[in-house]
């Protein structure tokens, strides 16, 4: 009887232990703060590392800590990104709070609300970049073998992969560039490191001269990018 007892006494004490856990992870889940979900669904998502962060949810949480320039999103100025920002950072915490929650905590809806009741023009956001698949990749950064020129554009490029550009990853586009099929200017990634530049400049090293940057650094492209900054 005793052992039934004891049974019965540890049962009753493990479900009375997992009722309270259940309660108190319930109580005091940190829920993520409202403003940060808006302020990334205020992002254009292609998590590019233009702004200097890791991607779009970092760069969302540098705004919404006031640590970063709201204007920092390179590929989302041209969709009116700061301002919808501006208006998010400044929105009365109280409202924001009540967008969210009667959009079923949908940030994306909440944020059109705000934006609806800010009376913020409508600046549709642009389509999102495809990025391209690993094979796609693969498949362009085999072909760089061929062409010298395009290898040492590539080193200069981000390497991200993000499809911005309109091309299948960094390799296609070095690919483009390389026959000047395209523009620098639409890598938006690189312009905080001046790829234009980088590659207008290289566009000025003769056939000759590319050649020898390739021998001397055996291909790798962290050394290329070495040579061209001497
Ligand atoms: S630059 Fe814009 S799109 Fe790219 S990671 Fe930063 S916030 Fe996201
Ligand atoms: S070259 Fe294209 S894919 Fe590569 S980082 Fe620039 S925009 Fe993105």
């Amino acid at each position: 009887m005793t052992i039934v007892y004891s049974v019965l006494l540890m049962a009753i004490l493990g479900i009375g232990a997992g009722v309270f856990l259940a309660y108190a992870s319930a109580k005091f889940a940190v829920k993520e703060d409202p403003r940060t979900k808006l302020i990334e669904a205020a992002l254009p998502g292609v998590n590019c590392g233009a702004c200097g962060y890791p991607g779009c949810p970092a760069f969302a949480k540098a705004v919404a800590a006031g640590s970063v320039s709201l204007d920092g999103c390179l590929p989302g100025k041209r969709s009116g990104v700061p301002e919808k920002l501006k208006i998010v950072v400044e929105a009365d915490p109280e409202k924001l709070i009540s967008f969210f929650e009667e959009s079923g905590e949908d940030a994306q809806k909440a944020l059109e609300k705000l934006l609806e009741a800010a009376g913020a023009k409508a600046i549709p956001a642009p389509a999102r970049p495809t990025r391209p698949s690993q094979e796609e990749i693969d498949t362009f950064k085999a072909k760089l073998k061929d062409n010298n020129r395009a290898m040492v554009i590539y080193s200069v490029l981000p390497n991200i992969n993000c499809g911005i550009c309109g091309a299948p990853g960094c390799a296609a586009f070095a690919l483009k560039l390389s026959a000047k099929e395209d523009s620098a200017d639409k890598c938006i990634p690189g312009k905080r490191q001046n790829t234009s530049q980088k590659v207008e400049k290289i566009f000025t090293i003769s056939e000759p001269d590319i050649e020898k940057i390739l021998n001397e650094t055996a291909g790798d492209i962290a050394e290329i990018k070495k040579r061209l900054e001497v």
